[in-house]
C-alpha cells in the first residue's frame, strides 16, 4: 500500500512538472488517465493537495476559476486569459514594496499578496484576428 502511494504521488509530481503548464487538477486527472485508467480523481486530487503542502509543487489560487498548479515554485505573479482561462507566468521582478504602500490597513493584518494580471493569450489573439 505504502509502496502504491509512492508510486501515485510520483506519477502526480511528475504529470505537473513535465507539461509545464499550470494545470488545474481535472486537467492533471485528465491526463493520467490517458495512461493509468485505474486511477481514481479523489487519489489524484488528494496528492495534488499534498505536494503543494510539501511544497513539491504551488498551489495557485485563480480569482474567478479552479485553483491552479504550478511547476515552479520561486515566487513570482501569473496572468489569466480572460478568454480561454489559461494561466501564465508574468516575467517581472518581485514587488516588494506593496505592504508599505497601504495608507489605511482598516484594522486588517496584512499578511500576503497575489498579483493576478487580465490579458488575452497568443493563441486566443490569433483566433481573434483570423474571425
Ligand atoms: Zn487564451
Ligand atoms: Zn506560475
Amino acid at each position: 500500500m505504502e509502496r502504491r502511494n509512492t508510486i501515485q504521488k510520483d506519477l502526480v509530481l511528475k504529470t505537473v512538472q513535465g507539461l509545464k503548464r499550470h494545470l488545474t487538477a481535472e486537467e492533471v486527472y485528465e491526463f493520467i488517465k490517458k495512461d493509468h485508467p485505474t486511477i481514481g480523481k479523489g487519489t489524484v486530487y488528494r496528492n495534488l493537495g499534498i505536494l503543494a503542502e510539501e511544497g513539491a509543487i504551488r498551489k495557485v489560487e485563480v480569482p474567478d476559476g479552479p485553483d491552479r498548479f504550478d511547476f515552479t515554485l520561486k515566487n513570482h505573479y501569473h496572468v489569466e486569459c480572460i478568454r480561454c482561462g489559461e494561466v501564465f507566468d508574468v516575467d517581472m521582478d518581485e514587488v516588494t514594496d506593496l505592504n508599505e504602500r497601504i495608507h489605511d490597513t482598516h484594522g486588517m493584518q496584512f499578511l500576503n499578496y497575489d498579483i493576478f494580471f487580465k490579458g488575452i493569450c497568443p493563441v486566443c489573439r490569433a483566433k481573434e484576428t483570423e474571425e
